[in-house]
């Protein structure tokens, strides 16, 4: 864990040194309610969980009422089993992947006590059979675009992709380009309650090649807190 002050400055760095048109999302995974305050009172108005079972629970108690302050990115999968927990903390969920987890997510969220959840679709930009996400084409896209539109509980909101782990950030450039395609391709077929607004592409050792190729919401986790444990 970094000293205290030393969290809110290199938030405040990265925010300085990135557009203003790019929202910073602190990935916030294995790290301490203190240590989300710190980004909070630093500025950030989101945070990014992975985990809604048991972590993001338990830290969403642990804030208290400062929970309420933030709004709560899920960016983790969802696992159907946990959808009735992740509702009522989530305030939008980024790694909805197919259909049929929009449907099931759709079915729930009234029971949550809620009206409408934000989500992103997941895209699996690398076509990867150990990834989650939507296979990266127009047609899949175009797909569950037209299904989410029936969904009345569901907004979409845009899009979010991982990419391969590499070490090289350039490596990551054509999936984040990918991505972007179909986010601009996204941006025509939408319509009534969805839009295609974000695009949430970067981490720590990426995101200023996600930047350039036209993220707007970015997830950084150790850049801001140190390594994780
Ligand atoms: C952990 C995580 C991040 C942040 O990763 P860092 O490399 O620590 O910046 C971003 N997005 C997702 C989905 C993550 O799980």
């Amino acid at each position: 864990m970094k000293a205290l002050g030393e969290i809110a400055d290199k938030y405040e760095e990265i925010k300085d040194s990135v557009p203003d048109h790019v929202e910073l999302v602190p990935a916030t995974k294995g790290r301490s309610a203190d240590e989300v305050r710190e980004v909070v009172d630093a500025g950030a108005d989101a945070i990014g969980e992975n985990y809604t079972h048991p972590e993001a629970v338990r830290k969403h108690g642990e804030l208290g009422e400062d929970a309420g302050e933030i709004r709560w990115e899920l960016i983790g999968h969802l696992q159907k089993n946990d959808i009735n927990k992740a509702l009522p903390i989530f305030d939008r969920v980024q790694t909805v992947e197919s259909l049929s987890k929009a449907e099931h997510i759709d079915k729930r969220v009234e029971r949550a006590g809620k009206e409408v959840m934000p989500i992103l679709v997941e895209i699996n930009s690398g076509n990867e059979e150990s990834k989650y996400g939507l296979r990266p084409e127009k047609d899949a896209l175009d797909e569950i675009i037209r299904g989410i539109s029936g969904l009345e509980h569901l907004r979409l909101d845009g899009l979010m992709t991982m990419g391969p782990f590499t070490g090289n950030p350039e490596d990551a450039r054509p999936y984040f380009e990918v991505t972007r395609k179909l986010y601009d391709y996204g941006k025509n077929l939408v319509e009534g309650k969805d839009r295609m607004e974000v695009l949430s592409m970067g981490m720590t050792n990426s995101y200023r090649v996600a930047i350039e190729e036209g993220a707007n919401m970015i997830r950084v986790g150790t850049a801001i807190f140190g390594p994780r444990n």
